[in-house]
């Protein structure tokens, strides 16, 4: 696999990062601001449920003061019926607390009664309301009950009582439950379209308002915030309600009735402008978020400049131009500068020790001349620099002899004394070789066949003519001669043809110069 490189690295681990952070960033936003909104909306629902379970329970007091007040009315005339008719009528009109109110005598006769109901009037009053407040002679607020003309109401009772203390009977106002009602004008107008309501239950957990009236006088077990309204406590709750629905609700008890006020939202309708809320924060953020990538890789890119450079080099160390290449990186930072000079300082021990472990590999230990290898690798870079030479080659005559008369160690001062002799002999850019035993060659650049054959037999004469200090008489050596380029043949090729001369020079009788004689074309 390929491996990443430190501008991919930095890159994967700033996104990586820049990612991680954006998305730790939304899901704790997203969390506090769930549990903000939760709380929030505890607190407004405790406030208002509160605040309209005053109301509730102002209304229900000064209903009670408004019949308490027309009890004492009663006294001033009480056998007129047009004055107790005018009582019943005014607190009607005048107020709008009551769907109709009505007066009774101490059995609970009823006297007047407003709206006329003629069912109703002289008839001995039965309803749970009203059999209470006879039998109690307080002011009371019944609980909710289904009257003789089949209405679901409370009835507001206050008893009329004299000045001696006689009880002549009560007076009494109903609140209709199912149909407009102060509690609908009180109440209703409040309700949001946002999933949010109100409602009121009395003591027994029945509705006693509900938006939905058809659930008026269900009665709601279960429910965990109605049995602490319904104890005549205040506060707030998360619940799940009847329908299952997730809930947050705030309630506050009506003292005067002991009824109890809770208003709520569903959890859904309350997080629900908020998923859109987290949606605006990612769009305004992203252009942000892109401009960090983009900086990132930028400056990526500049930190891993001179690193990428300085590794590329290293992949090239042994080119001609190493040094050179690392040299023009320019470095900016501490690591990449330390780098650089490490590798420019490595790079000229590397050189000058591959350069003393190349002259080695190609030098002939005895003679210090150049060996077959370097022969080898000065012809493959001719070949490619397409550089024209010629070549000389030379074999001792008879060295054998000379070993078994003077004993090798004598043989070897030979083969040096006569290295030595034709090193000296060369021009500074031929190249003298030993390439076997007592086999020497020598390379001529830029010199042709002739010119070749010409040096040959002058270094031929010069040895014939040199008494070998070793052995006290002269050696001669017979040569064959052979250049490159010829036609299409290759350097190999002539260096086997300037083999093949140098045979046929000692078949000819040794001491003598050959040219090749293979044509090129
Ligand atoms: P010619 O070339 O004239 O045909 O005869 P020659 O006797 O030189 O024949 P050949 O080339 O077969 O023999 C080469 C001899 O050189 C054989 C070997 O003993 C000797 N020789 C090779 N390398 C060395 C060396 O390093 N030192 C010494 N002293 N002798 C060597
Ligand atoms: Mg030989
Ligand atoms: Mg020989």
């Amino acid at each position: 696999m390929r491996k990443l490189n430190l501008r991919q690295l930095i890159l994967l681990l700033s996104v990586s990062t820049a990612v991680l952070v954006l998305a730790n960033t939304f899901y704790t936003s997203h969390k506090t601001q769930r549990a903000l909104l939760i709380v929030q909306t505890l607190e407004a629902n405790s406030a208002y449920a509160s605040k309209m379970a005053d109301s509730v329970n102002s209304f229900l007091l000064a209903a009670q003061q408004q019949l308490a007040f027309a009890a004492q009315d009663v006294l001033i005339d009480k056998d007129n019926y047009d004055h107790l008719d005018r009582i019943v009528e005014r607190l009607k009109q005048q107020t709008n607390s009551f769907n109709s109110v009505l007066i009774t005598d101490e059995v609970g006769i009823v006297l007047t009664i407003t709206p006329n109901n003629s069912s109703l009037m002289g008839m001995a009053m039965q309803s749970l309301g009203a059999v209470q407040a006879l039998k109690e002679r307080v002011p009371l607020i019944s609980k909710p009950y289904i009257s003789a003309t089949n209405r679901l109401l409370v009835f507001i009772t206050q008893p009329i009582i004299d000045a001696q203390g006689t009880y002549l009977g009560f007076i009494g106002g109903t609140i209709y439950l199912h149909e407009k009602s102060i509690l609908y004008a009180l109440l209703g107008q409040h309700y949001h379209a946002d999933e949010s309501y109100i409602y009121v239950v009395d003591q027994d957990s029945h509705l006693i308002y509900h938006q939905d009236s058809s659930r008026v006088g269900e009665v709601v077990a279960g429910n965990p915030v109605i049995k602490q309204v319904v104890a005549q406590q205040a506060g707030s709750q998360q619940l799940i309600n009847s329908k299952g629905v997730e809930m947050l609700a705030g309630y506050a008890p009506v003292p005067s009735a002991g009824w109890g006020v809770v208003t709520q939202r569903s959890l859904k309708a309350t997080l629900a402008g908020m998923d859109q809320q987290m949606l605006a924060v990612a769009q305004y953020s992203f252009p942000f978020f892109l401009l960090i990538v983009l900086m990132v890789w930028v400056v990526s890119r500049w930190i891993s400049k001179p690193l990428w450079q300085l590794a590329r080099s290293a992949e090239s160390l042994d080119g001609d131009d190493a040094n050179a290449q690392i040299s023009k990186i320019s470095v900016w930072y501490f690591e990449a500068s330390q780098l650089k000079r490490a590798m420019l300082r490595g790079l000229v021990g590397l050189n000058k020790k591959m350069g003393k472990l190349n002259l080695e590999n190609i030098t002939d230990p005895l003679t210090g001349l150049i060996n077959r290898r370097g022969m080898q690798l000065t012809l493959d870079a001719w070949e490619k620099a397409r550089q024209p030479f010629s070549v000389i080659m030379g074999d001792i005559d008879h060295f054998k002899l000379i070993n078994d008369k003077f004993g090798h160690d004598v043989g070897d001062e030979v083969l040096k004394f006569f290295s030595a002799e034709m090193h000296e002999f060369s021009r500074p850019d031929d190249l003298v070789c030993r390439v076997g035993g007592e086999e020497f060659l020598m390379l001529l650049p830029n010199i042709d066949k002739d010119v070749a054959y010409k040096i040959a037999e002058r270094l031929r004469q010069r040895i014939e003519g040199d008494i070998c200090p070793h052995i006290g008489e002269p050696i001669t050596l017979s040569f064959g001669v052979a250049s490159w380029p010829c036609g299409q043949a290759s350097i190999a090729d002539v260096m086997k043809n300037a083999d093949l001369a140098l045979y046929a020079a000692k078949g000819a009788g040794r001491n003598q110069v050959r040219n090749s004689d293979i044509l090129c074309e």
